[in-house]
């Protein structure tokens, strides 16, 4: 099957937006957001984004050296790092509403039994992977929202902020600039990338996938994208692979990314790489879903795909190896 390898290659280099190689003995892949506006990312924001990224990646790695340390672990402690970090559109540094506020989105996914969960439109809980995990395990639910959300985690004991926990700079003149355009399409505001996802596989073969976001500059009040939403934003399923999404998120709903990749291996028999080039290249570049995905199976092999500019992305290899790349890069 070399010519279909090569196909596949091909592909992935003539749309210039995938790692074009094929990389397997990952153990851990992070991603920090992809979306348009290149010529956004200062020398500044780029040192700040590598660095940050490579320290959620050595997050991972700390939990996924123990003896027996879980996939479930590191997807949340390379999460947290990244939602507390001011670099990325999560946690701390989350875009603002219409409104002026910060509403945050998360889900977390154990590939082991299919088990989630998730947190939308929360305003004051510092660690939304967290409070995602607290819902998986310590409730019969799996979407959690708002207040509800809230008194759920703080009753867990989970950290609780004020809402002027998240604000930021960057963020709020983002913000304000965009109040004084008269019209624009939502993602229409560049630098739209910062929404922190990853997927982890431990040495017992199981996969774990998590997603944490602010969701899209200026949305509007209440609104939530895919990244709480599980088979959208995020899946994971031992059987097939563990996937996190960033991008436009009312696509990635409408077309069930993470869970369309999942199917496309288990139904089509498509590798991970071939199955997430299909879904980003073939079915959401065509109608304008800009974004992208990464994504591990239970192999270690990887995947990243994305079909615009800017994709912050990392990934940890089983000897310890760290690789992080910002844009279309070697
Ligand atoms: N997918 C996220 C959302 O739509 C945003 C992003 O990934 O940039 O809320």
């Amino acid at each position: 099957m070399n010519w279909l390898k090569g196909l596949l290659v091909l592909a992935a280099v003539s749309s210039g937006t995938a790692e074009a190689e094929e990389i397997t003995d990952v153990v851990l892949v992070v991603h920090g957001g992809a979306g348009s506006g290149r010529k956004h990312v200062t020398p500044d924001i780029e040192k700040h984004a590598r660095a940050d990224l490579e320290l959620a990646l050595r997050a991972g790695e700390k939990v996924l050296k123990q003896a027996e340390g879980k996939s479930l672990d590191a997807v949340e402690a390379a999460i947290r790092v990244l939602e507390d970090s001011p670099w990325f559109n999560a946690g701390k540094g989350a875009v603002f509403t219409q409104e002026g506020r910060n509403e945050l989105d998360a889900s977390i996914m154990d590939g082991r039994q299919r088990a989630a969960g998730a947190v939308a439109s929360v305003t004051i809980l510092k660690n939304p992977i967290s409070a995602a995990r607290a819902v998986m395990e310590k409730s019969p639910h799996v979407l959690l929202i708002g207040r509800g959300a809230e008194i759920f985690a703080t009753k867990q004991g989970l950290e609780v902020v004020d809402p002027t926990y998240f604000w930021t700079e960057a963020r709020w003149k983002q913000w304000r600039t965009l109040q004084q355009k008269t019209s624009q399409k939502p993602l229409d505001a560049a630098h739209t990338w910062g929404t922190v996802g990853a997927v982890a596989l431990d040495t017992q073969g199981n996969l774990a996938a998590g997603t944490s976001t602010g969701g899209t500059p200026n949305k509007q009040y209440g609104r939530i994208g895919d990244s709480p939403i599980i088979g959208a934003g995020t899946f994971a399923d031992n059987q097939t692979c563990g996937i996190s999404c960033t991008g436009h998120g009312e696509f990635f709903i409408r077309y069930s990314v993470a869970h369309e990749v999942s199917s496309l291996m288990k139904y089509k028999n498509l590798s991970l790489p071939a199955a997430a080039e299909d879904v980003m290249q073939r079915q959401l570049k065509p109608i304008g879903g800009e974004g992208g995905l990464i994504g591990l199976d239970a192999k270690g092999n990887l995947a990243i795909s994305f079909n615009c500019e800017v994709m912050y992305r990392g990934y940890l290899k089983r000897d310890g190896t760290v690789k992080v790349l910002l844009f279309v890069e070697k």
